[in-house]
């Protein structure tokens, strides 16, 4: 049971850094513009998983705190979508101006809160300004067919509308960025939102609800902290959500999907990966090394679109792992409050570390052999070295199955098509890249790929104006780009009876 007194906005935390041992502050959903202490009467800890030591406690919603939330995004949605694109875009660049001037602290708080490098918690602050920036620029350039006659006498023309009350359920590895990569056109796009954090890493997202309720009117952006199960739930049942918008696991978006097709809501669904990296004789092996140092082992392996499963044409996979070894070795693992030369911190939870010392305790039992890594260090925090597998069988589970860890398996092959239907043997369709100096393959593969984004000798470099998502298992509905926009919009087509009274229609 929770004590209203110790309830606080997440300014409260000062950064997040609550001393240990300090009492710690509960903190509050944001709805209708201020902090709500909800109907309920439970919260969960908020952890440091550098540290293992709770840094907050979030409020555990309730489905009376969604409707209350949904119906204040109903209330404010009139208004919000009656203002012209030019107004909503002047709100998002003053919204991104005011997360600028809060870049660090947002920063430290990402960092705290997930585990994940101050340097790289910096990145995921700068890409949220920019897509914020970015929707604020689309919005005013979105065109359609013309208007045209179609049918004699009849005047058509297509509008673009807004959905309504939009949920957005985030995960936890990157909080804040996957916020704005639904919030930016969701509101852009002229409607409102009701957000779900992860239960895990909701501090970034109240903290922006807070900062930007300065400019936003109240009821655009609520935020609801809670489990999948209930808030979640909640959300993709209620009956005034248009659209519910999720990332996360599979298992998550099914539950999600399943539940909106009771009502034949719409869905937007971002979730796993499991992302080949084929890796061509004639590849510049130093740069490959550098792509899965970055995309495999950054933010601890806990990305859906992580550089995780490498498969190598025989003839220099030796070579490839002797220069990939030792760079995997030089990882500065440790908690990212120790400064900013900390390339890669903790799993996001114990639970989660458990679950990849779960993967590595099976891929060996399966026959694979750890050329690096492969265990947990001792002392605090839910660390796991960075890790890499060789030796694996066919069909291993760790080539197969997101681990969602710093762990890259090495596989090998002869020839190119054996090597493109490896790739695609997976559930997943989200991501894949290509390394290969020979411009022909270059050129053919990424049309032999099931992904939705395949990269040519690079592997997770993002463009705001690019769409990111994936095919099969991965998912449907594009982040980033116009698309995303689209993705938050509806199609009206309006046609006008031009027929005169006395039957004659006008002539031009
Ligand atoms: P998760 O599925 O456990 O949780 C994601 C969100 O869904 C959380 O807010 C959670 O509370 C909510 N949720 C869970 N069950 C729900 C339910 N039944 N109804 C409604 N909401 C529910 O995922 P996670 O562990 O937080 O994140 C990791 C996963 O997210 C990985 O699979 C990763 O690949 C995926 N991910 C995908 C992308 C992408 O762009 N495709 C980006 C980041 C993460």
């Amino acid at each position: 049971m929770i004590e209203a007194q110790k309830q606080v906005p997440v300014a409260h935390l000062g950064g997040g850094l609550a001393p240990v041992g300090a009492e710690i502050a509960v903190l509050t959903h944001f709805v209708d513009g201020a902090g709500w202490k909800g109907t309920g009467t439970e919260a969960q800890p908020v952890f440091n998983p550098a540290t293992g030591q709770p840094i907050a406690q979030a409020l555990s919603g309730t489905p009376a705190d969604v409707a209350q939330a949904v119906a204040a995004a109903k209330e404010a949605f009139p208004g919000w979508r009656q203002r012209t694109p030019k107004d909503r875009a002047d709100v998002l660049l003053r919204a991104a101006a005011v997360l600028e001037s809060h870049a660090e602290e947002l920063a430290h708080l990402e960092s705290v809160n997930t585990g994940k490098p101050i340097p790289l918690a910096r990145d995921d602050v700068a890409g949220t300004i920019d897509t914020l920036q970015f929707m604020a620029g689309a919005i005013r350039t979105q065109l359609s067919l013309s208007a045209g006659e179609y049918v004699t006498g009849r005047t058509s023309m297509i509008v673009r509308e807004p959905v309504g009350v939009v949920a957005a359920i985030t995960p936890w590895n990157y909080p804040l960025l996957t916020a704005a990569w639904k919030i930016g056109p969701i509101l852009a796009a002229g409607n409102t939102c009701v957000m779900k954090p992860s239960e895990q890493t909701p501090l970034t997202s109240l903290r922006m609800a807070e900062l930007l309720a300065e400019v936003l009117p109240a009821g655009v952006l609520n935020v609801v902290t809670g489990t999948g199960s209930v808030v979640g739930e909640a959300l993709a049942t209620h009956p005034d959500v248009a659209l519910v918008s999720v990332t996360g696991s599979v298992r998550s978006g099914q539950a999600v999907a399943s539940a909106a097709a009771t009502m034949l809501k719409r869905v937007h669904l971002e979730l796993g990966g499991k992302a080949p990296v084929m890796v061509f004789a004639d590849a510049d092996l130093d740069a490959v090394v550098e792509g899965i140092r970055l995309a495999g082992f950054g933010n601890s392996g806990q990305d859906c679109g992580a550089a995780c499963r490498v498969l190598v044409e025989q003839s220099v996979h030796d070579e490839l792992l002797k220069r990939l070894v030792p760079v995997v070795e030089s990882l500065a693992v440790g908690d990212p409050a120790a400064g900013d030369h900390i390339e890669m911190g903790p799993l996001v939870s114990k639970a989660h570390r458990d679950s990849v010392l779960g993967f590595l305790d099976r891929a060996v039992a399966e026959g694979a052999r750890v050329a690096t890594g492969g265990r947990a260090p001792e002392g605090d925090g839910y660390f796991v070295l960075p890790t890499v597998l060789v030796d694996l069988p066919d069909g291993a589970e760790a080539t197969r199955e997101e681990i969602f860890g710093p762990v890259v398996t090495v596989e090998t092959f002869t020839a190119e098509d054996g090597a493109v239907e490896a790739a695609n043997g997976t559930a997943y369709g989200l991501s894949a890249s290509v390394w290969t100096e020979d411009a022909r393959r270059a050129a053919d593969l990424p049309g032999r790929l099931d992904f939705g984004t395949v990269w040519v000798n690079d592997h997770l470099a993002f463009a705001t104006e690019m769409p990111w998502g994936g095919f099969k298992s991965s998912g449907y509905g594009r982040d980033l780009s116009v698309y995303a926009l689209d993705d938050y919009s509806r199609t009206k087509h309006v046609m006008f009876n031009r027929a005169r009274s006395d039957g004659e229609t006008e002539q031009a």
